[in-house]
C-alpha cells in the first residue's frame, strides 16, 4: 500500500490522521538523505513511514487535499494575527524568493514530533534557522497561507 492508498483508507475509516513531507535534510528525517512521508494514525497511534528518491511533492500535496478538502489552497487564509508567524512566513517568502531551501511543519497538539503538548505548532526550517509560532487555538489560516506559497509554482 502506497501514501496515499493509506490515507485515503485512513479517511474512509473515520480515522484522526495527519501526514509528514519531510525534505532530505529535514529535523525530524530518520533517513536523511531520502525524501519521506510519514502518516501518524492517532486512532490507531501508528507511524507508517515511506521513503523517496524524488520529491514526492505530488503526492504531498495530494495528501494535503485529501486532509484538508480539495478547496483548502484556493481558499482565503483568514490569519490569526500571530506574530511569531508573520516573522516565520517572511523569511520562508525570503526563501523562496532567493531560491533558498525551506520546509515546514504543522505539528498538531497529538503529534509525535511534537514538544509543546496540547498546542498546535508551525515550524519553519529554512536558512540555518528553526522558526516556531505556537498555537492554542486554530492555526489553519496561517498554515493555508504558507501552504499556498509552498505549493506555488516558483
Ligand atoms: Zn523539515
Ligand atoms: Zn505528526
Amino acid at each position: 500500500m502506497d501514501a496515499l492508498q493509506l490515507a485515503e483508507k485512513l479517511k474512509q475509516g473515520g480515522s484522526v490522521w495527519h501526514f509528514h513531507f519531510l525534505d532530505k535534510d529535514c529535523k525530524f528525517n530518520p533517513k536523511r538523505g531520502k525524501f519521506a512521508l510519514i502518516i501518524e494514525d492517532k486512532t490507531g497511534n501508528k507511524k507508517t513511514e515511506f521513503f523517496f528518491d524524488a520529491s514526492p511533492l505530488e503526492t504531498s500535496q495530494k495528501l494535503a487535499q485529501l486532509l484538508y478538502g480539495t478547496g483548502f489552497l484556493g481558499a482565503k487564509p483568514q490569519r490569526t494575527g500571530n506574530k511569531d508567524f508573520e516573522n516565520l512566513l517572511a523569511l520562508a517568502s525570503k526563501c523562496k524568493k532567493e531560491g533558498k531551501h525551506w520546509c515546514y511543519h504543522h505539528l498538531v497538539p497529538s503529534c509525535a514530533f511534537n514538544s509543546h503538548k496540547g498546542m498546535c505548532v508551525i515550524l519553519l526550517e529554512a536558512d540555518g534557522q528553526i522558526l516556531e509560532a505556537i498555537y492554542n487555538s486554530n492555526s489553519m489560516g496561517d498554515l493555508t497561507e504558507l501552504e499556498k506559497l509552498f505549493y506555488s509554482s516558483k
